[in-house]
């Protein structure tokens, strides 16, 4: 059975990728940053390992990661965090941060797993990057650099690897209705802004995942797929 991780399943966008991998049959290694109540009734909800570790921390992610004996057939790079301020309130810790998980886990999560992954001559990484990687946002200098970065390092990835028979992609949502979106922002506003005039549903990015990890998607590496109601 093709071993799946996906990092940050605890919730979110993650939680539902891992329910749809689970439902077509792959074996999906589960992971948060601590042993939630979250975490552990989803393991026990999918009969699913489960792993913790802070993907800002290479030492706690490599010790982790090392334990696998068997290379992964694909990794979800999803865990992140996003501490929001216009770039003049924006304090170091708020910088380092961000950067330091979301852009960290690219390196943290991926530099353990990857020679076992290229020894076997196949595999999938998905990197769950955003549409404010891509345009920018007002308050989120630290974030959308973390994920444009993201795009920078799996395009450069998706380069060496294609030798090897494995795929690196980007998915960039828009907003997607999870414990990320601030419900303190004017939210009705904020959908003016998208053509659809909605929210996604986390499940509507873990279809996109799905086919990605697919023996049909063989041929597509390098790419940043949108999946925003329009915006972009
Ligand atoms: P949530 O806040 O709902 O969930 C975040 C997940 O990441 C949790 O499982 C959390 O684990 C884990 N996590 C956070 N920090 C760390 C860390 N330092 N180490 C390990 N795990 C960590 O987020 P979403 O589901 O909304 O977001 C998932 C991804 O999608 C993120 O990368 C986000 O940037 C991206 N995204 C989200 C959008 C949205 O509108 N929601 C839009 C565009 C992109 P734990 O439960 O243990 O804290």
């Amino acid at each position: 059975m093709r071993k799946v991780l996906i990092t940050g399943s605890s919730r979110g966008i993650g939680r539902e990728i891992a329910k749809k991998l689970k439902l077509n049959g792959y074996d999906v290694i589960l992971h948060g940053k601590t042993k939630s109540l979250n975490l552990l009734n989803l393991a026990d909800e999918l009969k699913s390992e489960f792993i913790t570790f802070d993907v800002g921390n290479f030492e706690e992610a490599k010790e982790v990661l090392d334990k696998f004996s068997e290379p992964f057939y694909g990794v979800i790079l999803n865990a992140g965090i996003a501490n929001d301020a216009t770039f003049a309130a924006l304090s170091v810790d708020d910088w380092n941060g961000v950067i330091n998980t979301n852009l960290g886990s690219f390196y943290n999560v991926l530099n353990p797993l990857i020679m076992p992954m290229a020894r076997a001559k196949q595999g999938r990484i998905i990197v769950i990057s955003s549409v404010s990687g891509i345009l920018g946002n007002r308050g989120q200098s630290n974030y959308a650099a973390s994920k444009a970065g993201l795009i920078g390092a799996s395009k450069s990835l998706a380069i060496e690897l294609a030798s090897r028979n494995i795929t690196v992609n980007v998915i960039a949502p828009g907003l997607i209705k999870t414990d990320m979106i601030d419900e303190n922002l004017p939210l009705d506003e904020i959908k003016k802004m998208i053509p659809m005039r909605r929210f996604g549903e986390a499940s509507e990015v873990s279809g996109l995942v799905n086919f990605l990890l697919s023996d049909e998607a063989s041929y597509i590496t390098k790419q940043v797929i949108g999946v925003n109601g329009g915006m972009i």
